[in-house]
């Protein structure tokens, strides 16, 4: 008796399309095209934790989330634990920091690509240089383009246009206008801040700090680390995870860095210090030091009007996307039969830290079990 093959369609081969790829080249009864719109493959991974993708975080919380209690759900069913496992069994070795953050042994993320691409079994084939443009859904059939073959179920995993030079943001995930799916409007998240009143002199200033992110008088949220000052505004790992809370607020109207330059001492004596050497060369960033010099400012709180985020070029993930109500918790769309929708196209987005990919894998782990089921 013959036993009917499944046809399913990922579209997009990032991080989330890769990862089910892989989990379902284990089950032989399935036929799974993966079509990808670029020459190659995980591009976005392979940028990823510049050049060493940090792949996921061993404290995953989910309040890390701007939707937690989707998150909290999520964690029920899949943990970082059981993506290390996952990944070991597929042969990749890890190392994680003292932070909890996870990268491969490699320190090299083509690793990560090459170990869901290397040795898929026959049932899948990769398909680049195709841009899928339209959808149509028949007698509860997919079918892509022109493409004759119809797909049972189809998986959306395109991701989003973060990062992306505006060229290529443009018309990004266009055929979603097939399905009429509830989109939240895409801002930058994890990216830099412009600065209204910017001294443009610090461009270029490196230093740590701890920056607290104010609303009027309410203290957002509040971090300590590395800030590079650049020609008009402020960036880094702290202000990036800034930006996802600014992101979360209703409305972003009066919100203001205050950067504490005593990072070693939150209280440090600077009047003390200022009465005994009556300037700040020795201890300040020379760039920061001739600021002082030529219009003194509080050193545990140096004062930003916050413009804006920097544009999705310079964000490493997008704020919004396809609206959670539109899916289930094992990430099947309610509206269409056989359709998932993984990773960043949904309006989830975490810190910095390996919780975006987390969420692409995680989601894309949990789909492997809804499709094989
Ligand atoms: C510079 C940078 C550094 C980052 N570093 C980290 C990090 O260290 N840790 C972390 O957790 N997160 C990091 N992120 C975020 C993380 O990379 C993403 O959240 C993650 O890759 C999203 O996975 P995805 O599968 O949803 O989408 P993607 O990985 O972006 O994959 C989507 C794929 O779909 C393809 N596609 C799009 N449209 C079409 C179409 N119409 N037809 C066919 N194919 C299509 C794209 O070409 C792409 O290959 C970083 C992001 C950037 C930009």
């Amino acid at each position: 008796m013959s036993c009917k093959r499944k046809h399913i369609a990922i579209i997009g081969a990032g991080a989330s399309g890769l990862f089910l790829a892989k989990k379902l080249s284990e089950s032989p009864d399935m036929d799974v095209t993966v079509f990808e719109k670029n020459r190659q493959v995980g591009a976005k991974l392979r940028a990823s934790g510049g050049g060493k993708a940090n792949i996921f975080n061993r404290d995953i919380r989910p309040d890390h989330y701007n939707k937690p209690e989707f998150v909290a759900e999520l964690l029920q069913h899949y943990s970082p634990e059981q993506l290390e496992n996952q990944f070991s069994e597929w042969g990749l070795v890890t190392i994680t920091d003292e932070e909890g953050r996870v990268y491969p042994a490699s320190q090299f993320s083509q690793t990560v690509v090459d170990v869901l691409t290397h040795y898929l079994n026959e049932n899948v084939q990769l398909v680049t240089n195709y841009d899928v443009q339209h959808l149509d859904y028949k007698n509860r059939k997919w079918k892509i383009n022109d493409s004759p073959t119809l797909f049972d179920v189809l998986v959306l995993a395109s991701g989003s246009p973060a990062g992306m030079i505006p060229k290529n943001q443009r018309g990004y995930n266009h055929y979603l206008q097939d399905l009429a799916l509830k989109i939240n409007h895409l801002e930058s998240s994890l990216s830099g801040f412009i600065l209204k009143d910017y001294p443009k002199s610090l461009s270029g200033c490196r230093t740590k700090a701890v920056v607290s992110l104010y609303q009027n008088k309410k203290l957002i949220h509040k971090e300590s680390g590395e800030i590079t000052f650049k020609d008009d505004g402020i960036s880094g790992i702290v202000i990036m995870n800034l930006s996802a809370y600014y992101r979360r607020l209703l409305s972003t109207k009066n919100c203001r860095l205050e950067i504490n330059l005593t990072y070693w001492d939150e209280n440090f004596d600077t009047d003390t210090y200022l009465r005994d050497n009556h300037n700040t060369t020795g201890l300040l960033h020379p760039k920061l030091a001739a600021l002082y010099q030529q219009k003194p400012f509080d050193i545990h709180r140096l004062t930003f009007q916050i413009e804006d985020t920097y544009p999705l070029e310079g964000a490493q993930v997008c704020h919004g996307g396809i609206d959670l109500p539109e899916i289930e918790g094992n990430f099947a769309a309610k509206r269409f039969k056989n359709l998932y929708i993984l990773g960043e196209m949904l309006d989830v987005d975490g810190v910095c830290g390996g919780y975006n990919l987390f969420f692409a894998f995680a989601s894309a782990a949990i789909t492997a079990t809804s499709i094989t089921k």
